[in-house]
């Protein structure tokens, strides 16, 4: 099963595809640890990518999509794998279908996590870390105890890029360039969007219904590979 995951900055998109991954043994492909990984590497290709980050431009989609591809080849991560902020546009999107259709995969559900821009401002204005632990709590959803001490020599602290214009830039950019890659997957039906004003528990439930039914679904038309 191949799954793509949505969710605006804010919307909790990592805590629940690190849900997915260790639920359902997929590996999260994402766009930012490819590249990261291929600069360490020192590759030829990391070489150009780190030269293209240090001077502040953006990675090129040819660029992206050759790492999707390499990823999506690997027979390791066959029908395994959960994009995490990728496609991130609709040509990204094109590529990744026509990469799967060239390597006989699909993408079996796309989770898109809705969270009103009121909610992920609160989010982040109300949230607090723990200086010692690193325990997080937000004024408005979790409050920290009521003496404001979470732990013994710890003390609460907002986070400095915690600047909400910023962060409604962020919300707002993402929602207006992901529509027409939602679009597309809507077309294909395959999108189910989720509230992700829920709590964690609530969404990974609602999420493990999902994903049991196309796991069930999948074992049942491709029986073989379970013979052995
Ligand atoms: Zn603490």
């Amino acid at each position: 099963m191949n799954i793509i995951i949505f969710g605006p900055p804010g919307a909790g998109k990592g805590t629940q595809s690190d849900f997915i991954v260790k639920n359902f043994n997929l590996f999260k492909l994402s766009t930012g640890d490819l590249l990261r990984e291929e600069i360490k590497k020192k590759t030829p290709l990391g070489l150009k990518i780190a030269s293209i980050v240090n001077s502040g431009s953006l990675v090129s989609d040819d660029i992206i999509n050759n790492l999707i591809e390499n990823v999506v080849s690997n027979k390791k991560y066959e029908n395994q794998i959960i994009f995490d902020g990728y496609p991130r546009n609709l040509s990204q999107a094109e590529n990744l279908n026509k990469l799967l259709l060239k390597y006989k995969q699909k993408i079996d559900i796309v989770i898109k996590l809705t969270v009103s821009l009121d909610v992920i401002k609160k989010r982040i204005t109300g949230r607090l870390t723990c200086s010692k632990c690193s325990k997080t709590y937000n004024e408005f959803f979790s409050p920290p105890p009521a003496n404001m001490i979470c732990c013994q020599g710890g003390v609460l602290q907002k986070r400095d890029d915690d600047n909400l214009d910023i962060a409604i830039k962020r919300y707002e950019t993402y929602e207006e360039s992901t529509e027409p890659v939602l679009d597309f997957y809507r077309k294909m039906n395959l999108v189910k969007d989720l509230n992700g004003e829920m709590n964690i528990e609530s969404i990974q439930s609602e999420i493990s219904g999902y994903l049991t039914v196309i796991e069930g679904w999948l074992c049942k038309i491709t029986p073989y590979k379970y013979i052995f």
